[in-house]
């Protein structure tokens, strides 16, 4: 088949590679009804974090079970599914807490910007539609594998209640998914950080309340003057860099939580300056399958429309396009047709 390659920064390419089988008896094959790029995929496709290799790329995923292995129980071929870009058993003390991220079996999804792609510990990971759903709701479905469930995340960490008032650091695809999250949860004020006109507006429509184009001091005076001099009850950092958890951390009032899903680059903490910041922090790769039956719920019963965070559609075949289209932020995501 023909998939997506990693050979080097800026060298990604779609050509053939071996189709995917079954290596272990609790793995499942499934044909791809859509895939699409992350904005984790840059970090490698710009050189800032080795690959170790031609990498196999794509952790976003739906479709399909073709083929399971012998010791899938609750999955069969034939029916639509759903699943993490983190693979976990989802019987471990820690997946039984909701930390299926850091299951003791963890593995993370490779190879899914491609028709077929293999999915370890199918039935742990795998979330599956009564019925398969129509086309229209594919790009919705795909969101809550990875860019919905991690904006998601980030909201439950940053413990968004009811009438909130929460600050989004980020207004990269996962931000706008953590502004829709938010608003699913009832915040009752949503400040979106970003100086990207259209990405503003779709944060609008996804239920942010404000917007503040402003960054640094300017950005942190201009949000405690929207808070009354208070500051934010959540703060969702959806960026990783030392600049955005800067910022989250001063936008958050004492005693308000941070939920950050930016994968850190060049982040580090200063030890008094949080003993006397008195924020709450919790982060790290998103528990996506916690969510996901919730997040398809809500897409199949067309609550959510988390799909509209696609702004281009390409051809698997296009696939080097679509990662240049991101790197120089022509698109905010880019949904792949296999
Ligand atoms: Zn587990």
């Amino acid at each position: 088949m023909l998939a997506t390659v990693l050979h080097g920064p800026g060298d990604i390419r779609c050509e053939e590679v071996a189709d995917p089988r079954i290596l272990k008896p609790t793995d499942a094959i499934i044909r791809l009804a859509a895939t699409c790029i992350c904005g984790s995929d840059l970090w490698p496709y710009r050189g800032l974090q080795p690959t170790g290799g031609p990498a196999h790329m794509g952790h976003e995923y739906c479709g399909v079970v073709v083929e399971v292995g012998s010791e899938v129980r609750t999955i069969r071929p034939g029916q639509f599914v759903v699943g993490s870009f983190c693979l976990s058993d989802n019987t471990c003390p820690h997946c039984r807490f909701g930390f299926q991220s850091s299951c003791e079996q963890r593995e993370f999804m490779t190879g899914a910007q491609a028709p077929y792609a293999r999915v370890p510990l199918a039935d742990g990971t795998l979330v599956a539609t009564a019925e398969v759903p129509s086309p229209d709701l594919v790009p919705h479905l795909l969101a809550t594998s990875d860019v919905l469930g991690t904006g998601w995340y980030a909201a439950d960490a940053a413990q968004v209640r009811e009438g909130s008032t929460v600050v989004v650091v980020g207004d990269g695809a996962v931000g706008l998914m953590g502004v829709l999250a938010a608003s699913e949860m009832g915040a009752g004020r949503i400040i979106v950080m970003s100086r990207h006109e259209t990405r503003q507006k779709l944060a609008l429509e996804f239920g942010a309340t404000d917007i503040v184009a402003e960054r640094g001091e300017e950005g942190v005076a201009r949000i405690k003057e929207l808070t009354r001099g208070v500051g934010a009850d959540s703060v969702l950092e959806c960026v990783g860099t030392m600049e955005s958890f800067d910022q989250a951390l001063a936008c958050a009032r004492p005693g308000g939580t941070i939920g950050y899903v930016g994968v850190p680059h060049g982040v580090t903490f200063e030890g008094r300056q949080l003993f006397f910041g008195q924020k709450r922090m919790l982060g790290g790769p998103a528990p996506v399958r916690r969510f996901l039956p919730d997040l398809m719920d809500r897409v199949l019963a067309g609550k959510i429309k988390p799909g509209k965070v696609f702004d281009l559609e390409l051809p698997l075949a296009e696939v080097a396009e679509g990662y240049r289209a991101m790197d120089e932020r022509r698109a905010v995501k880019v949904l792949l047709t296999v």
